[in-house]
C-alpha cells in the first residue's frame, strides 16, 4: 500500500529541472548583492507582481516577520483576521520579536475581512492611551479558511479603509499563485492595492526553500536591514533562487490540477457519513472538514488514517485538513477516499459497540 501524504503541499520535492538549474546556478555573495541568480529571481518576482523590488527570504514566516518589523514600531497595533496564519502558526513572532500587539477581526468563510469590522478596529490617532494602528495583514489564499481566495475587489475594499486611515496593508500570499490560478486573474491584480506581499516558493511551487517579499524600493531597502538582523543574510543563495526561477516559469499553471483534485476529494468526503465540509465550494488545494462526535476526535481519525497510510493534519480538535499537491494524482484521491470511508466506518462501529 502506498503512502498518500495530504498533510501539506510543503512536502513537494524539487523537480528534475530545478535540481539541474540548482546544480548549474550562477552564484555570488548575496550579502554584497552579487548573486546574479538571486537578483534575477527578485526582479522576476517583483515584475510578476507589479512591485518595484523583491527580496528572497528563508521562509514565509521570515517574510511576514520582516514585513511587520519594517512597517511597525514596538507598541504598535496590527489588525488581522482571527484565522490568520501569522496569529496561529508563526510562534508569536509578531509580539515576541516585533513587539507589536495583534487585534483580531473575524474572518469570513473564504478568509475575507469585512471592511466595516476593520474600520471599527482601527484606533483613532492622537490618543496617548491607545496604541497606533499601523498595519493590516490579509491572507490569500487563506490557509485555515479551506484555501479560500480573495478577489481583487475583496482586497481593494479592505485596503481602501486602511489607506484612508493612514494604515498600510501587508498581504501574506504564501499561496498567492493558487489564488491567481483559481480566480483566473493575474497575480499582480490580486496585489495591486496592497503595500507589500510575500509568497512561498516552497509550497505547491515545489522549491526546496524560500519565499519572496515584494513591495516598493523604499520598503525593500528597509526590509533588507531587518532580514540581516534576523539572520536571513544568505550568501550563495543563488542555488535556491535558481529553483525559484524554474518554479515561476513552469510550476504556476499546473496548480489547476491540484485544485481539480481538491474538488474531487471534497465531493467524495461530503458523501461520507459523519464528515461535514465547511464551505461547499473548494476553490484551491486545501480541504478542511469537521468530524461528527459519533466518529471521534481529530486525533482518533488521524491515527486511524495513518495506519492506512493516509497522512493528514488537523487545524482543530474536531477538524481535519487535507492538501493536494504535485505528488498526488486522481488515482491517489480515489484511493484516499476509499481508505477514509473505511476508517470512518470502522471508528463509528467501534463507538457504537462501546
Ligand atoms: C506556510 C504559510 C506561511 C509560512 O511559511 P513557512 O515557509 O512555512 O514559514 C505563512 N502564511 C501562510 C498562509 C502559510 O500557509
Amino acid at each position: 500500500m502506498s503512502v498518500i501524504d495530504l498533510r501539506s503541499d510543503t512536502v513537494t520535492r524539487p523537480t528534475d529541472a530545478m535540481r539541474r538549474a540548482m546544480a548549474e546556478a550562477e552564484v555570488g555573495d548575496d550579502v554584497f548583492k552579487e548573486d546574479p541568480s538571486v537578483n534575477r529571481l527578485q526582479e522576476r518576482a517583483a515584475e510578476m507582481l507589479g512591485k518595484e523590488a523583491g527580496l528572497l527570504m528563508a521562509s514565509g514566516t521570515m517574510s511576514n516577520l520582516v514585513a511587520i518589523l519594517a512597517h511597525c514600531r514596538r507598541g504598535d497595533e496590527i489588525v488581522m483576521g482571527d484565522q490568520a496564519h501569522i496569529f496561529w502558526n508563526e510562534s508569536g513572532g509578531a509580539s515576541g520579536l516585533a513587539g507589536v500587539q495583534i487585534r483580531l477581526v473575524p474572518n469570513g468563510p473564504q478568509g475575507e475581512i469585512d471592511p466595516r469590522d476593520l474600520a471599527e478596529a482601527i484606533r483613532p490617532r492622537g490618543n496617548i492611551h491607545t496604541p497606533p494602528t499601523t498595519l493590516v495583514c490579509l491572507e490569500n489564499t487563506h490557509n485555515r479558511c479551506s484555501g479560500g481566495a480573495l478577489t481583487p475587489q475583496d482586497t481593494r475594499r479592505v485596503a481602501d479603509v486602511a489607506h484612508a486611515a493612514g494604515v498600510r496593508v501587508h498581504l501574506d500570499g504564501a499561496r498567492l499563485f493558487n489564488a491567481a490560478v483559481a480566480l483566473e486573474v493575474p497575480a499582480r491584480e490580486l496585489v495591486r492595492e496592497v503595500d507589500d506581499v510575500s509568497f512561498c516558493l516552497s509550497k505547491a511551487l515545489s522549491c526546496p526553500v524560500g519565499s519572496v517579499l515584494c513591495g516598493s524600493q523604499e520598503f525593500i531597502d528597509e526590509a533588507l536591514r531587518w532580514r540581516k538582523m534576523v539572520g536571513g543574510g544568505m550568501r550563495q543563495a543563488g542555488v535556491l533562487a535558481a529553483a525559484g526561477l524554474v518554479a515561476l516559469d513552469s510550476m504556476v499553471d499546473r496548480l489547476a490540477e491540484d485544485h481539480a483534485n481538491a474538488r474531487k476529494l471534497a465531493q467524495g468526503l461530503a458523501n461520507i457519513d459523519g464528515l461535514s465540509l465547511g464551505p461547499d465550494r473548494i476553490q484551491t488545494n486545501i480541504v478542511i472538514f469537521d468530524i461528527d462526535e459519533s466518529v471521534g476526535t481529530a486525533g482518533d481519525l488521524i491515527g486511524a488514517l495513518s495506519r492506512e497510510d493516509v497522512l493528514v493534519s488537523s487545524p482543530g480538535k474536531h477538524s481535519i485538513r487535507m492538501v493536494t499537491h504535485r505528488h498526488v494524482d486522481g488515482t491517489d484521491i480515489d484511493e484516499a477516499l476509499g481508505r477514509t470511508s473505511k476508517v470512518v466506518g470502522g471508528l463509528r462501529a467501534a463507538r457504537k459497540g462501546q
